[in-house]
């Protein structure tokens, strides 16, 4: 069952919608979506065929709750007339459903529904209806929130020079995880990859832990805030009008990763994780991280943990996931591919 803190932020979503009204135009795209313009003056478009120039996702893991209330605070932010929007914007809760049963997710993990797939799941059904958003969007931010305490916050997504460049540009000292070889996990793919692939600019942020946190919340709504101004500098810049400032994130540099190891959740037998491991705890090659059928489970590679994966009842109801954790290692600038 979800809680009624919860069920209050996730009411609270479309209340703080139509609070945008007269100033805004606000359209439904489909259930808990929506597209905010600015009621008057001339709205700036983006570089076609892209009809959105950003578009903001919270809660694509029904139990990673801190996005709807960064999406609610922004909107907040626009009612109130702090923040003045000149470019159309998208906003979504992704699975509501899930949201609304306290779980990640109902049928299929919605984050690896993107990209079609057969089945009946609710989840394919909805990444379809989120899909037609995601394709018109140029740039992209997906909230999302780890499982296991996080020493850091950290953004992670499928390579590209554009997107290494917008997590720059929100966030210049945050850590940055990206992956060339392939998708992000066997079972399907993900938000920002579709949109990756489909020439937007997409990233995903991992505030720290799912629940409700200040500290997270205000991490949330600034990355919001800067994720705007960016996206407003480039389309001034597209348009050729007068830009204020320099060009955000020219000279800053983020902490690269990349992962080394992807440990398969075994998908019988009995699976001992030890207990109170952290994202971006280190970890040595060799490290006995749990055990399988009581053969132990090792670190192949040296670097930091990250997705340690405990199972809970309520939010996996025994569900197995595809991966037990990975181990990420420190790269530079000159071990990025020229382009994925
Ligand atoms: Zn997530």
């Amino acid at each position: 069952m979800v809680n009624s803190l919860v069920a209050e932020r996730m009411q609270e979503f479309p209340a703080a919608i139509h609070r945008l009204l007269p100033h805004y135009r606000i359209s439904e795209l489909c259930p808990y979506t929506f597209l905010i313009s600015p009621a008057s003056g001339k709205a700036l478009c983006p570089p076609a065929p892209k009809e959105i120039p950003l578009t903001l996702f919270g809660a694509i893991h029904g139990n990673e709750v801190v996005g709807i209330q960064i999406l609610n605070e922004v909107l907040e932010l626009l009612a109130s007339g702090q923040l003045v929007l000149h470019f159309p914007l998208a906003v979504a809760l992704g699975n509501y459903r899930a949201v609304a049963q306290g779980a990640r997710y109902c049928d299929k993990d919605l984050n690896r529904s993107f990209g079609g797939g057969k089945g009946t799941a609710w989840e394919l059904e909805r990444a379809a209806e989120l899909s037609k958003v995601l394709s018109k969007s140029w740039y992209f931010v997906d909230f999302h929130q780890t499982s296991q305490p996080s020493l850091e916050p950290f953004f992670i997504f499928p390579f590209s020079r554009k997107n290494v460049q917008f997590a720059r540009e929100i966030s210049p000292r945050q850590a940055v995880i990206t992956h060339w070889h392939g998708g992000f996990s066997v079972d399907g793919m993900a938000t920002d990859e579709l949109v990756t692939k489909v020439g937007g600019i997409g990233l995903t942020v991992e505030t720290g832990q799912n629940g409700f946190s200040p500290y997270q919340e205000s991490l949330g709504v600034h990355t919001a805030l800067k994720a705007l101004k960016a996206v407003d500098f480039h389309l001034r810049k597209h348009h050729q009008l007068p830009v204020y400032g320099q060009e955000p994130g020219a000279k800053e540099r983020n902490p690269l990763y990349t992962w080394a190891q992807l440990q398969a959740y075994p998908s019988t037998g009995e699976v001992v994780l030890k207990p109170g491991l952290l994202n971006f705890q280190a970890v040595t090659q060799g490290d006995i991280l749990g055990t399988h059928n009581g053969e132990p489970l090792v670190a192949t590679a040296t670097g930091k943990l990250l997705f340690p994966k405990y199972l809970d009842s309520v939010i996996d109801r025994g569900r197995r996931p595809a991966e037990l954790w990975r181990v990420i290692v420190p790269i530079a600038v000159e071990d990025l591919p020229a382009e994925a």
